[in-house]
């Protein structure tokens, strides 16, 4: 059997097109544009690709993106005076804090800084505290990319055996979260669990969120299991080219995963047309507008 491949791309392609139409109605029933703060601290070239990408997607979406640049040798008090201003401004929608920050910055401290209607990264204590307590609140992008990428294979995936690879707070925890809300029996592995391929067997849907070149072999894949890869991972090929990989060795486990998310064109574009639907519904929230059901 050849797994199903998930296509992030063209499923996040429809998602932020449905989100622009939902943006041009604000604008035109309410003249309303919802804004998204872009903050970015240093000169990480990786951190500089993800904030390009997002500012560009929230222009294509008819929103508005405001870049803040700031020198990696800014202060913790200064990134918490632009978050303050960021908070107070009512064309800011959201805001979002490109992680990770400068060593000499404390992000749990500027993550809490962020007022939590406008947190579109679902970070803040209050938001992840609401997700753990089953109330609405704004959800991490790249676990509501997971669920939703997971739901185009299953229309239900209540009472499914789930195991989520990873326990880090932007991915791993929040997947769980997500998926225990939609009533999947779910288990949470990490670096200290014991035979993890002995799990991963189990597992009628499998999320890995290592950040570990192929570590999840063929062989872990129960026949049939719906997979989503989250890793980024950049390797050396065999012929020398540097190549992106997913935490999963994809070779492998298309031959007998009944569904698998590719590396890229998976869980990476779901991420930002997530961030999109994240301000918009922010941006109704704060309006007292209802948000459209996208
Ligand atoms: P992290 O380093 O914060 O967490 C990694 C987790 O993997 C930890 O909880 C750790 O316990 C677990 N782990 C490490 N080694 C393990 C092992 N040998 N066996 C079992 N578990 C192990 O990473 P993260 O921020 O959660 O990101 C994970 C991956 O997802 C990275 O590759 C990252 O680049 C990628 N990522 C992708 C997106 C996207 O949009 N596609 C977004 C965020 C992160």
């Amino acid at each position: 059997m050849r797994a199903h491949i998930i296509d992030g791309k063209a499923l996040a392609a429809d998602l932020r097109a449905s989100i622009a139409e939902a943006v041009r109605a604000l604008r035109r029933e309410h003249a309303v544009v919802p804004g998204i703060a872009v903050v970015l601290v240093g000169d990480d070239p990786a951190s500089s690709v993800y904030v390009r990408a997002k500012s560009k997607a929230v222009g294509e979406a008819g929103m508005k993106a405001v870049d803040r640049r700031l020198p990696a040798s800014t202060s913790e008090a200064e990134l918490l005076a632009l978050i303050a201003s960021l908070n107070a401004d009512p064309s800011v929608n959201g805001i979002l804090v490109q992680l990770p920050l400068p060593r000499q910055i404390d992000a749990q401290k500027v993550i809490a800084a962020i007022d939590p209607e406008k947190d579109v990264d679902g970070f803040h204590p209050i938001n992840v505290g609401r997700l753990a307590s089953g109330l609405p609140s704004l959800i991490p992008c790249t676990p509501m990319g997971c669920v939703r990428l997971a739901r185009t294979v299953h229309a239900s995936i209540a009472g499914m055996d789930a195991v989520v690879i990873g326990r880090s707070n932007i991915v791993g925890k929040p997947v769980a979260q997500l998926l225990l809300a939609e009533n999947a029996t779910v288990t949470i592995a990490h670096s200290k669990t014991r035979d993890l391929p002995a799990l991963c067997r189990r597992a009628d849907i499998l999320v890995a969120a290592i950040g570990r070149p192929e570590m999840v072999r063929g062989e872990w894949i129960k026949p049939g299991a719906t997979v989503i890869d989250v890793g980024i991972n950049r390797i050396i090929d065999a012929s020398g080219k540097p190549r992106i990989v997913g935490d999963v060795a994809y070779a492998e486990a298309v031959q007998c995963a009944g569904a698998i998310t590719p590396v890229p064109g998976g869980v990476g574009p779901m991420t930002i047309a997530c961030l999109l639907l994240n301000t918009l519904r922010a941006t109704c929230a704060q309006k007292g507008l209802t948000a459209p059901t996208i």
